[in-house]
């Protein structure tokens, strides 16, 4: 089969590998009809994770189930499939309460590599979700979507608290980020605050609901913010990049009683204890448990009421992965989806 391997910072090459297959009995493999590429996957492309050597990419798919383990009782072969960037049995007590993505059995998508032709899914009953069939094509990338930046995005809104009558603030407006914004609109959030410098970002923000755009950034993107709230910042924050800056930003542009949800993969942040004591914000995040989510996203997209599929800028067969690379590194791309 056909994937996307990466050898070192900067160097992504498509190339023959060998064949996934069933592994655990509770293993499905599944033919990749769509993949794509993260912001996170940009993370060992620039240097800053390191690579221990030529590495299989990708944790977001969607696809056919063509082969199932001795033990998968729910999932068919046949079946058109979405999953989470984190595999997990949903039936431990970490998944029945709700974060599958910490599942005690938990399984990252991205040691599988699921830019290319086949996959394995690990723990395939607890991992994957039907679709009500064969999707039509445009769909394709609103489903893709939900597999990690919808889902990711939704649960940064949850964790906001984002509901009728409050106001939510976005940090990042980058494809989670604009997820969080279409996910605060659709939980009925009154306003929609996104931070945002980038024209093209700004216009889809407010396709998705935002209500207001602030192009200032850190505390005085945060100061803002509390001038368009009456001087009390918003109910409820996503914050969706992860670095020093944007999360003071996200944890000053709430209210004292109000709600963070970081879902951006920190990088070098450190919170001071006693500043983050006298904020009186609710922090809850991590890694999305896209999973809880799945089933009502797949059926908003199948309704045609959400189109997250939006976010994505750039389509390139796989086999031009590399330029998907390079335009998501040089920001020419917020999101590329790999066709196959
Ligand atoms: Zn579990």
């Amino acid at each position: 089969m056909r994937g996307v391997v990466m050898y070192a910072p900067g160097d992504v090459r498509v190339e023959e590998r060998e064949d996934a297959k069933i592994i655990e009995p509770t293993d499905a493999v599944i033919r990749v009809t769509a993949a794509c590429i993260c912001g996170s996957d940009l993370w060992p492309y620039r240097g800053i994770e390191a690579l221990t050597g030529p590495t299989p990419m990708g944790h977001e798919y969607i696809g056919i189930v063509e082969r199932v383990g001795d033990e998968v009782r729910n999932i068919k072969v046949g079946d058109y499939v979405v999953g989470s960037f984190v595999a997990s049995d949903n039936t431990c007590e970490i998944c029945q309460a709700g974060y599958q993505s910490r599942c005690i059995h938990n399984v990252m998508m991205g040691s599988v590599g699921t830019q290319a032709e086949l996959a394995r899914i690990p723990l395939a009953d607890g991992t994957l979700v039907a679709t009500p069939g064969p999707p039509d094509a445009d769909l394709v990338p609103s489903l893709l979507a939900a597999s990690d930046v919808l889902g990711t995005g939704w649960f940064a809104a949850v964790a906001a608290e984002a509901g009728p009558g409050k106001t939510i603030a976005v940090v990042g407006d980058g494809a989670v980020g604009l997820s969080a914004v279409l996910a605060a609109k659709q939980l009925g959030a009154e306003r929609i605050i996104a931070f945002s410098r980038h024209p093209e970002r700004q216009a889809l923000a407010r396709e998705f609901g935002a209500t207001d755009i602030i192009e200032e950034r850190g505390d005085a993107g945060a100061a803002k913010v509390k001038e368009l709230t009456g001087g009390y910042g918003a109910h409820g924050v996503v914050e969706a990049v992860g670095t020093q800056e944007s999360m003071w930003q996200a944890i000053h542009s709430a209210r004292p009683g109000g709600y963070v949800g970081y879902v951006g993969v920190t990088h070098g942040v450190e919170l001071n204890g006693l500043d983050l004591f006298f904020t009186s914000v609710h922090l809850h995040g991590g890694p999305a448990p896209v999973r809880r989510f799945l089933p009502e996203l797949i059926q908003l997209i199948w309704d045609r009421t959400i189109d997250p599929g939006k976010v994505f800028d750039l389509t390139l067969p796989l086999d031009e992965a590399a330029e998907g690379y390079r335009a998501m590194d040089e920001r020419r791309a917020t999101k590329v989806l790999l066709t196959l």
